[in-house]
């Protein structure tokens, strides 16, 4: 069982949020390319280690967070500003 750690509602079973994906910085909508939406839109790297993701708590506060996560073993920590 994963726990997730809103910030809001303390741990709880992930079966309570939506996965969001990997957080990455939008491109500037007016400078970027084509190939540029692409590769934000649709091109996912699955790094092995820590990632940062955006998460949905769906069955709670309702709210989006970020946190990271190891994805090879599912620990996971406050994002570090
Ligand atoms: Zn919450």
């Amino acid at each position: 069982m994963l726990l997730v750690p809103c910030p809001h509602c303390g741990p709880r079973n992930a079966s309570e949020f939506r996965w969001m994906g990997e957080a990455k910085p939008r491109p500037d909508p007016h400078a970027a390319t084509p190939a540029e939406w692409r590769a934000y839109l649709y091109e996912k790297r699955n790094l092995a280690g820590w990632v940062r993701e955006g998460w949905y708590h769906r069955a709670g506060c309702r709210r989006f967070f970020q946190i990271e996560r190891d994805t090879t073993t599912n620990a996971t920590r406050p994002v570090s500003a």
